[in-house]
């Protein structure tokens, strides 16, 4: 294998929205390494495509905000449509507490220009979504603009526009090593088909994004989190615009995707096995369970149990990004840690890397409370429960 002025490791949407944001600056030579046999083998290919501004940080706001707005020419950019559809996000509060949580947030989403984000009172919860059993909310938070994207198709366009822009992707091949000069900078990439002289390197390989920074001795803290999705056999039942809607308390959500309805709600994942990523079978009875009770049309839904599947979440301690220069390894860059909020927030994390490795930092948004040194600093970001 010959040079690259770039590597990337990991072809999900996040490395390749780096390499092309990379490529768009003029960088030449840049390479994507991974190790599936084709895109869409990481996390990227078990994304639902939620996509939210609604979120309980200023920076997660704004990088909801950077990412609509390049999702809103991501075809004319890319040639390829992401399906951004704004149908809305509706969270559910069913407490004064859960209530006051979503309001604490949605404060902070109107300072950052998010001012279509609205409180409801329980009464006009129907009148967003008329299925959702009412009995027992006190209220809800809405914004419109909130919706639906297409995970694969996201990443498609960076895959093909960086291809236009010279950007290589070689699929099947695993990144293994790093090759370090004295001052602790990467000189070369060892892979399954040799060894990659390199000028930076970006570690893009999601939740196995910790194994690679290792290999630079550095201890980066991203963890898998196993994330189920249950799915109905093709119905009616709900129209393919209602929002999704989601219980506040315990985080069960419900959508609509290729005519079948979504079910899903977050589990501590698998502790012993953590890259696990079978179904629990109790865990479908559960959601099925929770959606006959909360969206009673569903009585009539059958879960499909042959398609209900999992994938891994890229946990960060306070459930951020980390983004930017690895402080220990001059020519090493991180873009992880999105800890499930990668696909929406793709578009806006690659050109920002791209920023910060062209630039020595970001010029689209300031992208520093998400540097990976902020957790040493006691300046990690304030995590919701909730949002
Ligand atoms: C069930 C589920 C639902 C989700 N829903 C949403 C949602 O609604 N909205 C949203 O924004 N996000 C969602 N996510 C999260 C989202 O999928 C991730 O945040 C996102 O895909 C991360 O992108 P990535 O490119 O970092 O990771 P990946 O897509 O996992 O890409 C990383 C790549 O690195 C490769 N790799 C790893 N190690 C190596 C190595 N040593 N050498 C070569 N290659 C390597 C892997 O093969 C992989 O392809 C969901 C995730 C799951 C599991």
């Amino acid at each position: 294998m010959s040079g690259a002025s770039v590597a990337v490791i990991g072809g999900g949407v996040i490395g390749a929205s780096v390499a092309y944001h990379l490529a768009r600056r003029g960088w030449g030579n840049v390479v994507v390494l991974d190790r599936a046999p084709a895109p869409g083998g990481g996390s990227t290919g078990r994304a639902t495509g939620g996509f939210r501004a609604q979120y309980a940080t200023a920076v997660n706001v704004r990088l909801s905000l950077l990412a609509r707005e390049k999702l809103r020419c991501f075809q004319a950019e890319t040639g390829v449509d992401p399906g951004y559809a704004p149908c809305g996000y509706l969270w559910l509060a069913g407490s004064a507490e859960e209530l006051a949580e979503l309001e604490r947030g949605q404060r902070i989403q109107h300072e950052e220009g998010l001012t279509e984000a609205v409180m409801l009172p329980a009464d006009d919860v129907a009148a967003v979504n008329p299925a959702v059993a009412t009995d027992g909310l006190v209220g809800a938070a809405y914004c419109p603009t909130d919706g639906f994207i297409r995970p694969l198709a996201i990443l498609e366009g960076y895959l093909l526009a960086g291809s236009r822009l010279g950007v290589e992707h070689r699929w099947g091949v695993e990144a293994t090593g790093f090759r370090r000069r004295p001052d602790g900078s990467i000189a070369a990439l060892e892979t399954s088909q040799g060894v990659v002289e390199v000028d930076a390197v970006v570690d893009a390989a999601g939740a196995w994004a910790a194994a690679v920074a290792a290999w630079a001795s550095i201890s980066l803290p991203v963890v898998p989190l196993r994330r189920q999705a249950a799915t109905t056999t093709p119905c009616d039942l709900l129209p393919a615009t209602m929002p999704m809607t989601i219980w506040t308390g315990d985080g069960f959500h419900v959508r609509v995707r290729d005519g079948r309805v979504l079910l899903l709600q977050p589990t501590p994942g698998v502790p012993d096995a953590p890259f696990d990523t079978r179904v629990d079978s109790e865990w479908v009875d559960m959601v099925e369970r929770a959606a006959h009770a909360r969206v009673p049309v569903l009585r009539r839904a059958t879960v499909d149990r042959a398609e209900c599947w999992a994938g891994l979440y890229e946990i960060s301690p306070d459930k951020h990004a980390i983004l930017g220069a690895a402080p220990e390894c001059p020519n090493l860059f991180f873009a992880n840690g999105s800890s499930g909020h990668g696909v929406m927030h793709a578009p806006a994390l690659g050109q920002l890397l791209a920023e910060i490795i062209s630039d020595g930092q970001a010029g689209s948004m300031d992208a520093t409370p998400l540097r990976y040194g902020r957790f040493a600093e006691g300046a990690a970001l304030a995590t919701s429960g909730v949002l």
